[in-house]
């Protein structure tokens, strides 16, 4: 009956997205297989820390490398992970992976904390909250969550405990597409999170609108008013990465650092950007 029910709410989703019900029904019973199999890999796209010129941290991404149909990116894939059930089982794979490869990252002397995206799902399972924080204290990686607050608005109670949870184990959080879906400064300022990340919708027209560099500046502010450090995503040009230099946002993620690429690309990167003199970095980085 179960399997019945999460067949059946996809197929309402799918009627109101427009995508064709068989795909999601597949997918649906594929993902599970698909984890063990190994055709789920993580992409990592740096974030910059604008006034001192060095990478911050860095997001993993998850991807499906599916046998018949190629890439399929999280935007198609994560609802149908939630309704299967198995978001947990992806997010403590995507752990381990991160866990691997901040090893590797850390044998070139680099250490960074690495950001995981988590469903809101989650925030209220206890069984899984413990699982993380067990694996990342016995591991002993830097781990970040990221988490968006309409996750939070759902069971705000228990939302609120899980992550204060994580953050007494050292996880850092970070609250993800800020300005993009429900929100609550009620909510804001109890959470136990260091870092707001503004969804790239208000990012990616910064020099072209007229509104969204005002909405950037307020949301810049508030973040700072409530302690929190700033992260634009969504950062494609000069143009709107100097804006939001003067506007004092803290740092900034997008294609014109670097767009998500594989952990070999990725720990070249971070060994390319060592190797350069700290004055040079900032501006061959920018110009990338
Ligand atoms: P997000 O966490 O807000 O991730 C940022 C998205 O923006 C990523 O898309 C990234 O590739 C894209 N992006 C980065 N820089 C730029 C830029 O300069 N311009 C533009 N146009 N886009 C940029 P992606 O990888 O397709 O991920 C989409 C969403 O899927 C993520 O949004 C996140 O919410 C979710 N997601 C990804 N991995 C996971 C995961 O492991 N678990 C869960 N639960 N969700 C995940
Ligand atoms: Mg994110
Ligand atoms: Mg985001
Ligand atoms: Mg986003």
């Amino acid at each position: 009956l179960d399997q019945a029910r999460t067949e059946a709410h996809a197929v309402i989703r799918d009627l109101s997205a427009g995508t064709p019900a068989f795909d999601r029904l597949t997918l649906t019973r594929e993902l599970p297989d698909a984890i063990v199999n190994g055709e789920m890999f993580l992409q990592y796209q740096p974030k910059v820390h604008v006034r001192r010129q060095q990478i911050a941290s860095a997001e993993a991404l998850v991807r499906w490398q599916h046998p018949t149909r190629g890439l399929i990116l999280p935007g198609d894939f994560i609802t149908v992970a939630e309704e299967a059930r198995e978001i947990s089982a992806l997010t403590l794979w995507t752990l381990e992976k991160v866990i691997a490869d901040q090893k590797l990252i850390a044998a070139d002397g680099n250490d960074l904390t690495i950001f995981i995206n988590i469903s809101g799902q989650l925030l209220a399972d206890v069984r899984f909250v413990k699982q993380m924080c067990t694996r990342v204290v016995e591991s002993g990686a830097r781990i970040g969550l990221e988490i968006t607050e309409t996750s939070v608005i759902r069971d705000p109670e228990s939302a609120i405990a899980n992550l204060q949870a994580f953050a007494d184990v050292g996880i850092a959080i970070a609250i993800d597409d800020y300005g993009a879906g429900l929100s609550s400064l009620a909510y804001l300022k109890q959470l136990p999170a260091r870092e707001l990340k503004i969804d790239k919708m208000f990012v990616l027209q910064l020099t072209s609108s007229n509104r969204d560099p005002l909405i950037v500046r307020s949301t810049i502010d508030l973040a700072h008013a409530l302690e929190m450090e700033v992260t634009a995503e969504g950062v494609e040009t000069q143009a709107a990465m100097a804006l939001l230099s003067v506007m004092g946002c803290d740092m900034v993620q997008g294609y014109l650092i670097s767009r998500p690429v594989s952990i070999e690309a990725f720990r070249q990167f971070l060994r390319d950007d060592k190797a350069r003199a700290p004055e040079e970095q900032s501006h061959a980085m920018f110009r990338r």
